[in-house]
């Protein structure tokens, strides 16, 4: 049993908790869950939020109760750890899967939910699909995926996604299911205005090939791609038919710096930090809290003093299980920060303690922390 279940429903329970705790506000998630799902049905979007984000049953099971049509998942172990979500209608793996024992894993998903979609970037990638699906008695969506720029996954331009579609479709065990573009490089540019204007030309070969298809008598089913730095201008755009953004439920440090409508801030609010307890003090300028580089990514920026300590304290870095916080504590204060970079710090954490303020009213398993494979 978890350390902290003993404290689910006791008032103020809070100050007991066992350190490092990866913690969620209750409140600004579920107000960050339903103005995503508001905002997208305003514009005419589908939304099928990235569940990279939380790997979370508990937090997926919300989105899709909150009108989500379905789940994006990265891996092949993530759609392992969430295919039985209460609600869940359709699947996609947005990265492409390689490797027969993967691709043979991917079709036992596909017996375990209604709708079942990958992500296919390569004639070669689509055939092995298509073997694996055939072996195993399945049917699996294949979302030719194009690259908008960065190179990573995805092939070059509208006519290479067009053919690729031509070719999906006519493999066994295969339907052709749409398009994806992902313009990840758009997604943390400060600026308003270029960020629009890297997100459109991202789409702009989307359009093309989707229009290709339809003159052809192929037109994708869906259109899929963008994420919480981009969704208002993608909405715009029209091209896409349904958005994938996954950090709006929690929005992190790297977010903040991002203005996510024109003039503003946009919408949604800080709601996932760690609880860190201050274990020394003994110097004069900071004292050591219980969380280091096990309990924060730290491929972005620091972790950012939420509360606890005066607004403006600075964090930093002392180890793998220890921080500075750059003001006068006591011994077992608790000190929040929030996170650097959502996604790969939940991945460092087995629960989410949801917070109603300061009482704990639940522990929710991370179901795909580590299913990276
Ligand atoms: N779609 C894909 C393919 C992604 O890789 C990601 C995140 O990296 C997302 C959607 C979600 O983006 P965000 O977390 O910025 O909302
Ligand atoms: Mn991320």
């Amino acid at each position: 049993m978890h350390p902290n279940r003993a404290l689910i429903g006791v008032p103020g329970g809070r100050a007991d908790l066992a350190t490092p705790a990866l913690v969620l506000d209750l409140a600004v998630f579920g107000r960050n869950v339903a103005t995503m799902a508001a905002a997208t049905r305003a514009s005419g979007l589908a939304l099928r939020p990235h569940a990279k984000t939380h790997k979370c049953k508990a937090i997926a099971a919300r989105q899709l109760a909150a009108g989500a049509i379905g789940l994006c998942v990265a891996k092949t172990g993530e759609a392992e750890a969430l295919a039985d979500t209460p609600g869940l209608r359709s699947l996609l793996v947005t990265s492409p899967v390689i490797g027969a024992s993967a691709l043979a894993r991917l079709a036992g998903v596909a017996a375990r939910v209604p709708e079942l979609l990958v992500a296919v970037d390569s004639d070669a990638g689509a055939r092995a699909l298509s073997a694996a699906a055939s072996a195993a008695g399945v049917r699996i969506g294949a979302v030719v995926d194009i690259d908008p720029g960065i190179h990573r996954t995805g092939v070059p331009g509208a006519e290479a996604a067009a053919a690729l579609a031509k070719s999906v479709a006519n493999l066994p065990g295969l339907w052709f299911a749409g398009l994806q573009c992902y313009a990840g490089h758009a997604q943390h540019i400060e600026d308003y205005a270029v960020r629009g204007e890297i997100a459109a030309m991202a789409l702009a070969d989307m359009a093309t090939a989707a229009a290709l298809l339809r003159a052809d008598g192929l037109p994708p089913p869906l259109l899929t791609g963008g994420g919480t730095g981009t969704f208002a201008q993608e909405a715009g755009l029209g091209v896409l038919t349904e958005l994938q953004a996954g950090s709006y439920i929690f929005m992190d440090v790297e977010y903040d710096a991002v203005a996510l409508e024109a003039g503003g801030a946009g919408p949604f609010g800080a709601a996932l930090f760690v609880d860190a307890r201050v274990i020394s003090a003994n110097c004069a300028d900071f004292v050591t809290v219980d969380a280091g580089y096990k309990a924060f990514a730290t491929d972005g920026p620091k972790p950012k003093v939420a509360g606890g300590a005066p607004a403006g304290s600075e964090f930093a870095f002392m180890g793998d299980e220890h921080g500075a916080v750059f003001a006068a504590l006591p011994l077992g204060a608790l000190v929040r920060l929030q996170v650097p970079h959502c996604d790969p710090t939940v991945n460092l954490h087995d629960v989410i303690h949801v917070l109603d303020g300061d009482t704990l009213v639940d522990i929710w398993p991370v179901e795909g922390r580590g299913r990276s494979a």
